[in-house]
């Protein structure tokens, strides 16, 4: 897909601040600082249209960026502090639960997990509940550049045996470094969209 347009159209903390126009949506889960932005900017070729290097503690928010008019990227917030109090975690499990729960345009979530650690609780976590909804998961495993060729078929295994990824869900390698992959992903995105 040509990239034309691309903004934000609204940082949600909430259901009723929800874009209404039913545009499909792909949604991006994954840990804090794994690439999720990187990923999205690399997509739609721009700098910084998705904000890089969100620091924790700021405001969790699902940001819907809208794609040519035709889509939506849903940047959800990150998982995986350790420093973030029980009021923190709790609220943003019931941001996920209502988002994921009930969001009838969304038609798949790329989870984006850092090649160069195995998947850690939190990313297996989330790869059941997405999965408990139905969910058609793509798991990109990003920071391919950091891992050297011969590692690589060793380190997707890795991803693919820890998180148990089911028949079906697909596993993309992935670098916004380099843009490996960056084809492949919009292959799969027209798929879904
Ligand atoms: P987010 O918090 O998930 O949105 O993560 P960011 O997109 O802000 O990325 C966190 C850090 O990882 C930044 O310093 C990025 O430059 C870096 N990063 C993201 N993707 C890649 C990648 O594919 N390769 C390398 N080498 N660095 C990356």
């Amino acid at each position: 897909m040509k990239v034309t347009k691309a903004e934000i159209v609204i940082s949600a903390v909430s259901q009723k601040q929800y874009p209404n126009d039913m545009l499909p949506e792909v949604a991006l889960a994954g840990r804090s600082n794994v690439g999720k932005s990187s990923f999205i900017n690399k997509l739609i070729n721009r700098k910084n249209l998705a904000r890089t290097s969100s620091k924790p503690g700021k405001t969790q928010t699902l940001n819907f960026y809208r794609i040519n008019d035709a889509f939506y990227f849903v940047d959800v917030p990150g998982y995986g502090y350790a420093k973030v109090s029980k009021t923190e975690r709790e609220k943003w499990g019931k941001m996920m639960e209502e988002y994921f729960q009930t969001r009838e345009s969304l038609k798949a979530v790329l989870l984006i997990t850092d090649i160069r650690h195995e998947p850690t609780r939190d990313d297996i976590q989330m790869y059941d509940f997405l999965k408990h909804f139905d969910l058609p998961v793509v798991v990109v495993a990003t920071k391919m550049d950091k891992i050297p060729k011969g590692k690589r078929a060793k380190h997707l295994k890795r991803t693919i045996e820890t998180l148990q990824v089911e028949q079906g869900d697909l596993v993309l390698p992935f670098s916004a470094e380099t843009g490996e992959g960056k084809d492949e992903a919009w292959g799969i995105l027209n798929k879904y969209l």
